[in-house]
C-alpha cells in the first residue's frame, strides 16, 4: 500500500527559506495555473482544492506568513498585495455571491509553506467558518 504523505505544520518564528514550493513558482522552477500577476503579487489556482473556487494569492517579497509580512513588508507591498487579493476575488465574480479570505499561520493553524498565501475560497455556499 503505498505510504500517505505527512504534512508538517511550519514554525512560522524560523527564517525565509527560499527552497519553498511558493518560492519555486514565483522563480518559474515548476508550474502553477497562473490566474494574476503584478508587480507584487501573484494568484494561482490551488492544487488541492476546497471549494469550487481556491485560488491562493501570494507576495513576490520572501515572507514566511502574515505575522513576517504584516511586520516587515513595505507599505507598497502591503497595499499592493491587498489590492490583489480583491482584485483577484473580484475577478473570479465572487463578490455578489460572497466568499471567504483564510491565511493559516505557523503550527497551530496548520500552515504547510512557508510562503505568506491568503487563500480566496468561494463558488459555493462555505458553511461555518470552522469545522465543528
Ligand atoms: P496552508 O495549509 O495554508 O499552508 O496551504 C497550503 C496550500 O498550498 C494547500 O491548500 C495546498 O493544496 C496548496 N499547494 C501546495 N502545493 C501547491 C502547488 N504546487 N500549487 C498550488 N497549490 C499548492
Amino acid at each position: 500500500m503505498p505510504k500517505k504523505e505527512m504534512k508538517m505544520p511550519i514554525d512560522a518564528t524560523q527564517p525565509y527559506d527560499d527552497s519553498n514550493i511558493f518560492a519555486r513558482i514565483l522563480r518559474g522552477e515548476i508550474p502553477c495555473g497562473k490566474v494574476h500577476e503584478d508587480e507584487y503579487s501573484l494568484a494561482f489556482n490551488d492544487i488541492n482544492p476546497q471549494a469550487p473556487v481556491h485560488i491562493l494569492v501570494i507576495p513576490k517579497g520572501a515572507y514566511v506568513s502574515w505575522d513576517d509580512f504584516s511586520e516587515r513588508a513595505s507599505t507598497d507591498e502591503i497595499a499592493g498585495f491587498t489590492r490583489a487579493v480583491g482584485k483577484v476575488a473580484r475577478g473570479a465574480g465572487l463578490v455578489e455571491p460572497g466568499y471567504r479570505l483564510l491565511a493559516n499561520v505557523g503550527a497551530g493553524s496548520g500552515q504547510e509553506v512557508p510562503h505568506l498565501h491568503v487563500h480566496i475560497l468561494g463558488g459555493k455556499p462555505l458553511g461555518p467558518m470552522l469545522s465543528r
